[in-house]
């Protein structure tokens, strides 16, 4: 491959916006643009190639030596990378809440890139820090519905804020907690606070054993990693089956109190607002009272089902939500927003002070700095897409997709109930479900509640599953789950997130009609057959 020469000249050049529109810059994005434009248009995956022969391209330990033309290397992006990429904006990708965006962004995005904005501080980020706080403030009043004079009044104050945009739930979780930690073992007579005597000085002055959260099994992982980081340990998180996939309040309320007879402290209940797995939304309402029983922070991870509260028909769904004292949010989620925009929102505009720094050379005191609050620091403008997209979905905009999906996902439930080969999990209350095949002659047998059929119907959804993931045509997720119909023994099924606007009913049947093909010509189908015949 042409090398390009090794001069300060060339970089220059590499720095330097070439002029016109039949530039080689032009051309090159031009050329990027249609292949990924084609890459697009077909399916999941292009090539069934194993990820160990990706991994041989990409093996090479030492840094290139010389310098390498734009357009040489743009090349070997396509080649290498692109190709072997995974269509998210496939139809038949149904597996993940990853999924198509707007066209809108690609321009966006190269507005982003253009301006290098750094959201840390305002010498950086200008009119980016206003925007921010205007879009939490927008998100904020979508939650929690105060009145104008609460926004003229809060909005662009330097001493208070809504919340911290972050680039994604896992970081808004960790935001949350640590504002929760800090203000419950703030500073109080001789002790100086947890944020500058860590966390042995601050139990040892409030008398707690350990300071524990709460949530259901159903809990995203990153409340574990949150625990973790935020010194309180893993095995202070208290987490309670759910049969029924939502939280019980009184469980809760029990464990609770049964922790802090033990002479332990519970920092905060976690409410899920559309659970990762399954979509489901636990009582918040009721969850909210137990956390103000109990005198805890009552933190809501609606990372997923947040932008529910968009559609009128659908935001009863998540009552009680404007109790949380802090709330998760991805915007690129259901918001579509390309990945990296997550939220955390405050109830209190003075949550965040609990975690405020301040450095010299930056976010001085009495600054707008958004950085002084946040866990992150140099950041990009990302909440300008949240914005962008707020202005061309509207609220309306918003309202068609979010009850569009659920509509799909709960005709979708209808097409597996109905169909005598497959058997419905879990039904959507958002737009996720959960499902299995289970061969016609196993529906109402007594067999089905075998653990040893069970295993084999778990055997035949793991088979299937990767089949159809290597075969490329579409995809599906799959996980286990604990469900009351199979004595709360673990299942595994096949998860499905309905998020892309483009997916068709018919492009759910095929997905039927595939895995039940592929399912039949596999042994474990004959192997349950057999078992048919020996009961019979
Ligand atoms: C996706 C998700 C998260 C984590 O968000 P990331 O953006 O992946 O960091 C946390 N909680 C729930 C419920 C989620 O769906």
């Amino acid at each position: 491959m042409a090398k390009a020469e090794v001069s300060l000249a060339h970089l220059f050049r590499v720095f330097t916006k070439p002029e016109g529109t039949d530039s080689k810059l032009a051309q090159i994005e031009q050329h990027l643009s249609d292949n990924v434009s084609d890459f697009l248009s077909q399916h999941v995956v292009t090539q069934a190639i194993p990820l160990e022969e990706i991994e041989k391209t990409f093996s090479d330990h030492r840094v290139p030596e010389h310098p390498e033309f734009v357009s040489a290397h743009a090349d070997a992006l396509l080649n290498k990378l692109v190709k072997h990429s995974v269509n998210t904006y496939s139809p038949t990708f149904i597996g993940h809440m990853t999924s198509a965006l707007p066209y809108f962004h690609l321009p966006l995005a190269k507005l982003l890139v253009g301006l290098n904005q750094n959201l840390v501080k305002i010498e950086t980020s200008k009119a980016f820090t206003p925007l921010e706080r205007q879009v939490l403030g927008m998100m904020h009043q979508l939650v929690y519905q105060r009145d104008g004079d609460f926004y003229d009044a809060y909005l662009h104050s330097a001493n208070h804020s809504l919340g911290a945009f972050c680039s994604g739930g896992t970081i808004a979780n960790m935001t949350a907690l640590w504002v929760a930690r800090n203000t419950m073992l703030k500073a109080d007579g001789v002790f100086k606070g947890v944020a500058r005597e860590g966390l042995a000085s601050a139990l040892r002055h409030y008398g707690y054993g350990n300071l524990g959260i709460l949530s259901s099994k159903r809990g995203h992982y990153s409340l574990s990693k949150a625990v973790d980081l935020l010194g309180i340990g893993r095995e202070q998180m208290l987490t309670i089956d759910c049969p029924t996939q939502r939280l019980s309040p009184e469980r809760a309320l029990k464990l609770a109190k049964e922790y802090e007879a033990n002479g332990n402290k519970l920092l905060a209940i976690v409410g899920i607002a559309g659970t990762t797995e399954t979509g489901h939304i636990d009582p918040l309402d009721e969850l909210a009272d137990v956390a103000q029983e109990v005198g805890c922070h009552f933190h809501v991870d609606a990372a997923w089902g947040g932008a529910t509260l968009f559609s009128e028909k659908h935001r009863s769904l998540l009552n009680g939500i404007e109790r949380a004292d802090s709330l998760t949010l991805d915007a690129h989620k259901q918001m579509y927003v390309p990945m990296g925009a997550g939220m955390v929102l405050f109830k209190d505009p003075n949550s965040s002070n609990a975690v405020r720094h301040h450095a010299q050379y930056i976010l001085r005191e009495g600054s707008k700095d958004l950085g002084a609050t946040t866990l992150e620091g140099s950041r990009n403008g990302m909440a300008m897409m949240v914005y962008a997209s707020l202005h061309i979905f509207g609220r309306e905009g918003y309202e068609l997709l979010i009850d569009m999906s659920i509509e799909k996902a709960k005709a979708f439930a209808k097409m597996i109930d109905d169909h005598p080969q497959f058997e419905l999990i879990t039904s959507p209350t958002l737009s996720l479900l959960t499902y299995r095949l289970r061969p016609a002659f196993l529906a109402n047998h007594p067999l089905l509640k075998h653990a040893d059929v069970n295993a084999l119907l778990d055997q035949l959804t793991v088979a299937v599953q990767k089949q159809q993931r290597e075969a490329g045509k579409s995809f599906v997720s799959r996980t286990r789950l604990h469900t009351s119909t199979y004595h709360n023994d673990p299942i595994t099924v096949f998860r499905v997130v309905l998020a892309n606007p483009l997916t068709t009913e018919e492009d759910l049947q095929d997905i039927l009609n595939e895995q039940l093909d592929i399912a039949q010509n596999l042994d474990i189908w004959k192997a349950l057959l057999v078992q048919d015949k020996a009961s019979a």
